[in-house]
């Protein structure tokens, strides 16, 4: 490794040859602003925020792309001519920008309005003609406002870096615009739901739809029983909301939240994690012995399944037939729990709080719910979620913890891991294992599935049977798996993919991380760490263990797989265009 001798601001560092400035920068303690750069996704210099001064270079240098080549190398990044640049490449943003701070949902987490403060920046120099856009709210998930877009191009790179590509650049020049191809609306085209987009978008031109206040309402409903239940990755990200360490595990604050907020009960997603793993493992097992299609591939991703849909419509079969987790619980709160309560399901509002947003186009699938009565009413993300509770004035840490509510309160370490890539395929190992032994095995980490690696491999001996299983995450890695189970250069038995890279955790529906912690700090490494801690320390690791699930099957289910389990829990799927 060859190291440079270079100046920072007049003080001597130490640095790798070809760091770019940003980078150095960042190892010597020094923040360059940036509005458009994301790390291995869009490093194209476009924004102009992260411009430097390199002594002997004809002009500034964008410092995100700039890499730092030679001995002596000496380097600026705040002198009054940067500032000044800074703050009037600022004040052109603005100029063609609709500035409602007041309203606008990403105020206080806006990456603009955090400059322009940094800058002071408070009005623009530069009056002309604002062009005014349409705002596409056409799709279930997400709402676009490009009147507020600053022509990052984050989007289009999270977009394509999902293999998918339906938003990019339209036109040129000054009347460059982001959009679909043809400026057709979303829900023209086979966007898969997944909100990277709306996650990566450094202002309010991306957001998810906000289902809040149709929640609030139903809520103040007295006629109503209302239940949440909660996803397993949100207790790992909720607290970010709140201004906690990224990789805080909240669970007990998020259940009293929820509680001051109103809703008659508060369960577990965990829980019906577990109830899928029972169907799954089962479903696998009889796939195994009775020749069905494999490899098996989980469904508990809406915006993979979408996207499965869409782009490989041929392995429509090797979906399980299981519905997700989301919905197998408000399925279960919509019969069994019903029943058991004497409630009219008809008088319930079930609502799920979710890491993705891709689940607010699930509920509204064909093949979901049962006597036409659906399995969840409304879906709302963690974002949404916090902001429900600030707008309530809950002061959240300051909340002691809360236990959920018990029938569907219970999750196991098994349930938790769904949060995190790895996590379905390593709970559903964890039960198959237990099956086909006959024995309840103490080895129960199967750390070859686990870790943010694109694709992971692994081959388990259980009880003389070989089982060859991938995980991946992220749907261009997903592409690449699947391309090689279509030539059949890959003899899987089971194969788990989450939509949006290292899974739940770094969901569309996730807190909103700006780009320099998402480019410098490990977000999602922080999060699933402390899933698999809360998996270590439940009381229960296997899904076949929750006492909730046995009972449940006991009860009313009666087996996995049983008729009732698929009249309530499966579903199936159909072949889209790819536009
Ligand atoms: S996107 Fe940012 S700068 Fe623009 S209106 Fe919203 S908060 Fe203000
Ligand atoms: S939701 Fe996903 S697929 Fe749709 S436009 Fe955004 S990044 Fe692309
Ligand atoms: S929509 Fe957001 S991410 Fe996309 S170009 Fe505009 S500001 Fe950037």
């Amino acid at each position: 490794m060859e190291m440079l001798n270079i100046k920072i601001n007049g003080m001597p560092f130490s640095v790798e040859k070809n760091t770019t400035i940003l980078e150095a920068c960042h190892q010597f303690g020094i923040k360059i602003p940036t509005l458009c750069y994301l790390k291995d996704i869009n490093e194209i210099g476009a924004c102009r925020m992260c411009l430097c001064e390199v002594k002997g270079a004809r002009s500034l240098v964008a410092a995100c792309v700039y890499p730092i080549d030679r001995e002596g190398t000496e380097i600026f990044t705040n002198t009054p001519q940067i500032q000044k640049y800074r703050k009037t490449t600022l004040e052109l943003i603005l100029s063609n920008h609709d500035k409602k701070c007041l309203s606008c949902p990403r105020s206080n987490n806006c990456e603009l309005q955090a400059l322009c403060k940094e800058y002071g920046v408070d009005e623009t120099k530069f009056e002309g003609e604002e062009t005014k856009y349409d705002i596409d709210a056409t799709t279930l998930h997400l709402v676009r406002n490009n009147n507020k877009c600053i022509l990052c191009r984050r989007c289009s790179a999270a977009c394509k870096n999902q293999y998918v590509g339906v938003i990019g650049a339209n036109n040129r020049g000054f009347d460059t615009e982001i959009g679909c191809a043809f400026n057709q609306t979303l829900d023209a085209v086979s966007c898969v739901a997944c909100g990277q987009c709306t996650a990566v978008c450094p202002t309010g031109a991306l957001i998810e739809r906000d289902d809040t206040a149709e929640v609030f309402a139903a809520i103040a409903d007295e006629t109503k029983t209302v239940i949440v239940h909660t996803a397993p990755s949100i207790r790992a990200t909720l607290g970010e909301c709140f201004d906690m360490p990224i990789g805080t595990n909240v669970t007990g604050k998020m259940v009293a939240a929820l509680r001051r907020l109103g809703f008659d009960k508060v369960f577990d997603t965990n829980f019906a994690a577990d109830l899928t793993i029972m169907e799954e493992g089962t479903e696998f097992l009889d796939r195994v012995k009775n020749g069905g299609t494999l490899p098996m591939i989980t469904s508990c991703s809406p915006g993979w399944i979408k996207f499965c849909e869409h782009y490989y419509p041929e392995l429509i079969p090797n979906l399980s037939t299981c519905k997700s987790p989301q919905q197998m619980q408000g399925a279960m709160i919509k019969s069994y729990y019903a029943e058991k309560m004497g409630i009219d399901p008809k008088d319930m509002v079930v609502v799920a709080v979710m890491p993705c947003v891709a689940k607010k186009f699930e509920i509204k699938r064909d093949d979901q719910g049962h006597d036409g009565i659906a399995d969840n009413d409304y879906v709302i993300s963690t974002r949404e979620l916090a902001k429900m509770i600030k707008t309530a004035g809950i002061q959240f840490t300051e909340l002691a913890d809360e236990d959920f509510d018990p029938i569907m309160g219970i999750g196991t370490g098994a349930g938790t891991i769904f949060g995190t890539t790895g996590g379905v395929m390593e709970a559903a190992l964890r039960t198959v294992a237990d099956i086909l032994t006959g024995e309840d095995l103490e080895s129960i980490d199967y750390t070859e599935v686990r870790g943010m690696e694109d694709i992971k491999e692994a081959t388990y001996n259980v009880a003389g049977m070989e089982v060859k299983v991938a995980v991946t995450s992220g749907l261009s890695n997903a592409a690449k798996l699947l391309d090689k189970v279509k030539s059949g250069e890959a003899d899987y038995h089971f194969i788990e993919v989450m939509c949006c890279p290292g899974g739940c955790i770094n969901g569309g529906g996730q807190p909103i991380v700006d780009g320099h912690t998402r480019n410098f700090v490990d977000v999602k490494g922080l999060r699933a760490a402390a899933l698999y801690d809360d998996d270590k320390n439940l009381p229960y690791r296997k899904s076949h263990k929750n006492p909730e699930i046995t009972a449940i099957y006991a009860d009313y289910l009666k087996e996995p797989g049983s008729h009732k389990a698929h009249e309530l829990l499966h579903t199936s799927y159909v072949k889209r265009e790819k536009y």
